[in-house]
């Protein structure tokens, strides 16, 4: 199995290089902020909860997301056989020992952590620019601002977590969407 976790701040492109992964690697994809957002637009109780958070660029509390996780996992065993992708998951440390725990009990691990690395300029224009084009309601410059601080404060002690594990692999964000995927490919092909 390969578990990978594409791992960046909001705008780095992990929803972009998870499709080229699933494309050509055949992984199960898990983007935790998909999954609240079709929430949001199927209307259920948990969408209520997610709306409030996700509109104030703040994260939903990790008990929460980690038995969202889980359901998913458990309602996928099939289509997540040859491996998963996590995208937009872990944001917290302790959503990462979550993950650790889940997949053990699961008998397998995270193989690698692909950080995708992009300046702030850069990110701020790329999420601006997705809004324009698809009016996802975070992605408009006050919200922009705190997702990256939440990025800063919550998510980026993540990159200290797995360089400890050895799993952390830092990716150059920049430059074109093929090259940066075949950066990827290459890390893969290593490990
Ligand atoms: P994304 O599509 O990954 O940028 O996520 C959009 C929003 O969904 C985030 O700003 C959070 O409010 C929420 N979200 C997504 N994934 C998580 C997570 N793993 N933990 C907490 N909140 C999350």
């Amino acid at each position: 199995m390969l578990n990978i976790v594409i791992f960046g701040a909001p705008g780095s492109g992990k929803g972009t290089q998870s499709e080229i992964l699933i494309r050509n690697r055949g992984l199960f994809h898990i983007s935790t902020g998909d999954v609240l957002r079709d929430n949001i637009r199927r209307g259920t109780e948990l969408g209520a909860t997610a709306k409030a958070y996700i509109e104030q660029g703040q994260l939903i509390p990790d008990e929460l997301m980690v038995s969202i996780l889980a359901d998913v996992l458990d309602a996928n065993r099939e289509a997540a056989a040859q491996g998963v992708i996590f995208d937009g998951f872990p944001r917290t440390i302790a959503q990462a020992e979550a993950l650790e725990d889940m997949l053990g009990e699961r008998g397998t691990s995270v193989t690698l952590v692909l950080g995708l690395e992009v300046p702030e300029e850069e990110l701020i224009n790329r999420i601006l620019e997705r809004g324009r084009l698809t009016g996802r309601s975070d992605d408009n410059l006050e919200t922009v601002k705190k997702r990256l601080d939440v990025y800063h404060n919550q998510t980026s002690p993540l990159k200290e977590f797995y360089n400890e594990r050895g799993l952390y692999r830092a990716i150059e964000g920049m430059g074109g969407i093929e090259a940066v995927a075949q950066r990827i490919d290459d890390e893969l092909n290593h490990c």
